[in-house]
């Protein structure tokens, strides 16, 4: 049977040992069937093959974001884009423009807030009610840890104390022992967050679509999504029977501390549900918060006296939930980001024996002597070189600040714990950060982001080289479930991107703009550039 799709006259990289380099591709049916000479993949043709002749393309395995919340990004990202945004002042200005926009009584929205816009000050709804106007306001920051509601939306929340949470959420109350407006943790971000009129369901849907495909357009072919439970499962399974689904996405459910015996009798229940492009057989646990907030579990307290906690308030029942599932057997993975709450994921999965089946999120500054266990015990390493965007060599950004110079040193420390022999995932968590692959590209190889003045690295870590980040994004990330994908062979999967250079060898300098002609998911064309 002839090939469907054939793309001829190009420089691939497979990624696979046995045949690292090849000029052309053919697949059929999603499956690639013939890779090597141009001259060889034409006999794999005939006159109803669809042949792309590529002079210039560079062709590699479709990348893989290890850490996303698509469903979730597609919604937040519907208001004012706090990206970059460093002041009070333009804060004020962008929630005016909107407060315009949308008009009196509607509610304002925004996402990707940057601690740092508040320029050292604890956050109170009266430093911007004023530009907010006329009706209910609720902000995500940047890493979707924190919301920051104004009067008029603790108002319609009904939120006037603190309140109880079954995790470590809670709402920040001022000295005069009100609610300042500022929700810690998702729990307290719900209370508000639920008051807002939800959007329809072809809404939500049409949002997830376009997001796909911007991702597509900057060669994403798949990612790991990382919350979510049934409704997410149902969104997947609809956009695939409409023919939407452009990418491929590994499901990971969500565990909530406040989850009772019911509920997670139902996450096993769904363990074997899939698709052709998606699986639910992963599940996500939260051990802590974020360094910025103190809502991260620190071995000791940040320079605020905070970090003393974790999110499960009773670790002993995250280890037996985590015994639970792997019993079940699920891939696990669990957000640490504080050096106690790394240490104490590990040792969880140490009790259960992880067999190279679970992993971690974040890892922002364990020691050495924890980075090392990743390797040793076969725990996955899912980082963010990107999230360097929020750090200051100078260390007068709110992370930083918050550890201290000593353990800034082992700040967001891929490059060392892949030189200890762990497999290192890469991604974005988007909307927490952008998704552009490329920019993890840069950041992980200068440790830094491409829009600072400051050029020098953040931290002490060795830096990744161009091929290590691209091994992070496509054969690392297919290794989580002992897969050998990620590769470029006949007989896998046809998800590829064509860059218009070697995007494992090209400057820094030149990746975040490099042209992406072709994205490939599953052999359909999902990009294509004009
Ligand atoms: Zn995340």
């Amino acid at each position: 049977m002839p090939a469907d799709l054939a793309i001829v006259d190009v420089a691939i990289r497979t990624l696979d040992p046995a045949m690292p380099t090849a000029e052309a591709i053919a697949v059929k049916d999603g499956v690639i069937v013939a890779l090597g000479t141009t001259a060889e993949v034409r006999e794999a043709c005939d006159a109803s093959t669809r042949v792309l002749s590529g002079r210039g393309w560079h062709v590699t395995p479709g990348l893989v974001d290890g850490h996303q919340h698509l469903l979730m990004g597609a919604q937040i990202g519907r208001g004012i884009n706090f990206d970059r945004v460093a002041t009070l002042d333009r804060v004020r200005e962008l929630l005016r423009e909107e407060r315009r926009r949308v008009g009196p009584g509607a509610w304002v929205r925004g996402y990707a807030f940057e601690y740092a816009a508040l320029g050292g000050l604890e956050y109170h709804h009266s430093l911007i009610d004023d530009a907010a106007g006329d009706g209910p306001m609720l902000i995500h920051s940047l890493d979707v840890h924190t919301g920051f509601a104004n009067a008029e939306a603790l108002r319609i929340a009904g939120i006037t104390g603190s309140r109880e949470f079954a995790d470590g959420a809670f709402i920040v109350i001022g000295d005069d022992g009100l609610p300042t407006g500022e929700l810690r943790e998702m729990a307290a971000i719900q209370s508000v967050w639920s008051h807002e009129p939800a959007p329809s369901a072809e809404d939500r849907m049409s949002w997830v679509v376009d997001a796909i495909r911007a991702q597509n357009a900057v060669g994403i072919t798949g990612v790991h999504n990382m919350d979510g439970g049934r409704e997410t499962l149902e969104a997947l399974e609809a956009l695939e029977a409409q023919g939407l689904l452009g990418m491929r996405v590994r499901q990971h459910n969500w565990v909530d501390p406040a989850d009772d015996e019911d509920a997670l009798a139902d996450i096993v229940s769904r363990r074997d549900l899939h698709g052709r492009r998606w699986t639910a057989n992963s599940l996500k646990f939260m051990l802590d918060g974020v360094i910025d907030t103190g809502t991260a579990w620190l071995e000791e307290p940040d320079t605020h006296g905070a970090g003393t906690d974790p999110m499960w308030p009773d670790v002993e029942r995250y280890r037996r939930t985590i015994k639970r599932f792997h019993d079940a057997g699920f891939y696990i993975t669990t957000h640490a980001i504080g050096d106690r709450a790394v240490r104490e994921v590990l040792d969880a999965y140490a009790a259960v024996g992880s067999n190279g089946r679970h992993r971690i999120e974040h890892i922002e500054a364990p020691p050495p002597e924890t980075q090392r266990r990743f390797a040793t015990e076969r725990v996955h390493a899912s980082m963010q070189p990107v999230h360097m965007r929020w750090l200051n060599p100078d260390m007068s950004d709110p992370w930083s600040e918050r550890l201290g110079i000593h353990r800034c040193r082992h700040a967001m420390p891929s490059g060392d714990i892949w030189a200890m022999g762990a497999n290192v995932v890469l991604g974005s968590d988007w909307p927490v950060a952008p998704y552009d692959p490329r920019f993890g590209f840069f950041a992980a190889q200068m440790r830094r982001a491409h829009d600072v003045d400051d050029p020098r690295p953040v931290g002490e870590s060795r830096a990744l080289t161009g091929l290590q980040t691209l091994e992070g994004y496509t054969v690392n990330a297919a290794r989580v479930d002992g897969g050998e994908g990620g590769v470029l062979r006949v007989g896998a999967p046809a998800d590829l991107v064509a860059w218009g250079d070697d995007i494992a060898s090209v400057s820094p300098d030149d990746v975040i703009d490099l042209p992406v002609h072709l994205t490939v998911v599953d052999g359909e064309i999902v990009h294509q550039s004009a």
